[in-house]
């Protein structure tokens, strides 16, 4: 995929600053600041989306939720696909950390949607796989979880062989979600798949990881000499500082077995992991849980001392924990309103930026461009209401006498009198543009014929009752305009805006040759030029 110049730039600045966050960071704020200044809107969605993937890398919560949001908004109709995905996936880990999974799992629905619409391959493919999957796992819903899974291993093993820590990763992953399904003999088949791989990972906390879902599954298969084997296989390797996520949660599970089969030593052991790692992490969620399992460890082996010790502890932790949670809460709700702000003023800017590109300058009417697309919306909203669309194409009658004798600068003038004239008949199914030197082309949705006919007729009323002269013309010496309209019906078949804009051009090539200052309509359909020789009528005004 190709980005942008700009984007590309913002893209360099970010590699460049690859192992230093806090400089990434601050430079990553700093091509904000520019884009917006700029009003370059796509580097500005690409800084806020990789602002989003730094702020996820700290944990930041409320940053990967705003930059997010707005590398979203910013990117959304761009051809940024891939960075658009990425910054699905930021939102998706934000609203994961938040304990909001059913967001998450939109967030890495959407992500996985453009991934797969856009063709993209790579780690960002194999990133949105794997995202998928977690949520539906979280979900509780495995087999969703296990397709999306052997998908992303099946791309991992094709793309990156060799990348042993990853494929571990989702392997454990595919394992648990088998074993989630009460499927303990394709669980161990999986992971016996990837045993003998463990050497090649240097990741230990993965490895431990390994070992504890084996044990579980072994515990689950009611084999408590295999589980305890692979227990010892973890306690060898165990890094005692270092605790994700995942291995905490089936650390508690590891603990609730062998504390169930009043198994002290493993026990001892175990909660001495889960303290540290408790002591290590102070405020978070783990310390409280790992504190109540201690407690009913020791309630349980009838020391109630320690018991009551570890109980008052949690009791602390929790009343501290509450307070923190509504704070945070506060903060995020006041994040979220200011964000929704600035995205209501980006998207103001945005559609402002949108309308000034596609402005003509010296009428103020569309541009061609603007015109190209605004007929697009309105054959394909007719086509779909079995609507007409409508043309009328307006030419300046002796235009180039009138500039020669009275001068360019007077000519423009006379320009943006009929674009005036246009103008004061645009509605929401209305719309002008100024086509070329002196044409202008009127697009509309939803006319009658006469309505249509009425339109024409009064502009050619505002420009005659003006009287502006123009004294070479045999038309009275004053501007005439040469019209020419058509009203065509949409059907399946029908019709590129080209050819609806061919059908106005030749009636106003009618009224030329007719000899100006007159108003033609094309005759379309039924009686028109579809039997034979087009038909043209006069239109009186
Ligand atoms: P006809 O009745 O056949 O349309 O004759 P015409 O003189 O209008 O012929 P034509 O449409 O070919 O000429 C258009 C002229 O418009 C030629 C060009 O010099 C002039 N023109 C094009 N753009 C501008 C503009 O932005 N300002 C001014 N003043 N003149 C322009
Ligand atoms: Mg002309």
């Amino acid at each position: 995929m190709k980005n942008s110049r700009s984007v590309a730039a913002v893209i360099k600045i970010n590699k460049t600053y690859a192992d230093d966050i806090d400089k990434r960071i601050r430079e990553l704020k700093k091509c904000v600041k520019e884009c917006r200044k700029s009003e370059d809107f796509l580097a500005m969605g690409a800084a806020h989306c990789l602002l989003a993937q730094a702020y996820s890398e700290v944990e930041d919560l409320h940053n990967v939720l705003i930059n997010s949001i707005k590398a979203i908004t910013l990117l959304k109709d761009s051809n940024e696909h891939e960075l658009l995905a990425e910054s699905y996936f930021a939102l998706g880990h934000a609203y994961t950390y938040q304990g909001n999974y059913q967001t998450a799992l939109v967030c890495d629905e959407r992500a996985y949607g453009i991934v797969k619409r856009h063709r993209i391959k790579g780690p960002t493919r194999i990133m949105a796989l794997n995202n998928l999957s977690v949520s539906y796992h979280v979900m509780e819903e495995p087999k969703k979880s296990i397709r999306y899974l052997n998908e992303c291993i099946d791309l991992l093993k094709k793309e990156d062989g060799e990348n042993y820590t990853d494929l571990l990763m989702y392997t454990i992953n595919l394992a648990g979600c088998h074993k989630d399904l009460g499927e303990f003999d394709r669980a161990e088949e999986i992971f016996d798949s990837v045993s003998g791989q463990l050497q090649n990972v240097t990741f230990t906390p993965l490895v431990c990881d390994y070992y504890l879902r084996r044990a579980i599954v072994s515990y689950l298969k009611k084999d408590n000499k295999a589980g305890n084997g692979y227990i010892d296989s973890a306690f060898k390797i165990f890094p005692e500082n270092l605790f994700p996520m995942p291995l905490y949660d089936d650390l508690c599970e590891v603990a609730r077995f062998i504390t169930g089969a009043k198994d002290r030593k493993r026990s001892e052991r175990i909660y001495g992991i889960m303290t540290v790692y408790a002591e290590n992490n102070p405020g978070t969620l783990e310390q409280i849980f790992a504190n109540s399992m201690i407690a009913n460890y020791y309630k349980d082996f009838g020391e109630y001392e320690l018991a009551t010790e570890y109980f008052s502890k949690c009791e602390e932790l929790n009343k501290r924990q509450i307070n923190e949670i509504k704070e945070a809460q506060m903060k995020l709700q006041n994040t979220i309103r200011n964000t929704e702000t600035e995205i209501r003023r980006l998207n103001r800017k945005m559609r402002a930026s949108e309308e000034l590109a596609s402005v003509e300058p010296l009428t103020g009417l569309m541009n061609r461009s603007a015109l190209l697309r605004v007929s697009l919306e309105f054959i394909e909203s007719a086509a779909r209401r079995r609507q007409k669309v409508g043309a009328i194409f307006i030419d300046i009658d002796c235009f180039k006498e009138c500039n020669d004798t009275y001068g360019h600068a007077r000519g423009d003038e006379i320009i943006k009198e009929v674009a005036l004239a246009c103008r004061k008949q645009e509605t929401k199914d209305v719309r002008f543009a100024r086509y070329g030197g002196d044409e202008f082309f009127g697009i509309t949705r939803g006319l009658t014929d006469d309505e249509l006919c009425d339109i024409a007729r009064r502009i050619c009323r505002n420009i005659r009752n003006a009287g502006i002269p123009n004294e070479k013309n045999p038309n009275g010496g004053i501007l005439t305009l040469s019209v020419g309209i058509v009203n065509v019906a949409i059907t399946d078949k029908t019709d590129t805006i080209l050819e609806i804009a061919n059908y106005a051009d030749k009636a106003v090539y009618h009224a030329k040759n007719a000899g100006r200052n007159a108003i033609y309509e094309l005759l379309h359909g039924e009686n028109g030029k579809n039997d034979g020789e087009a038909q043209y009528i006069k239109i009186e005004f």
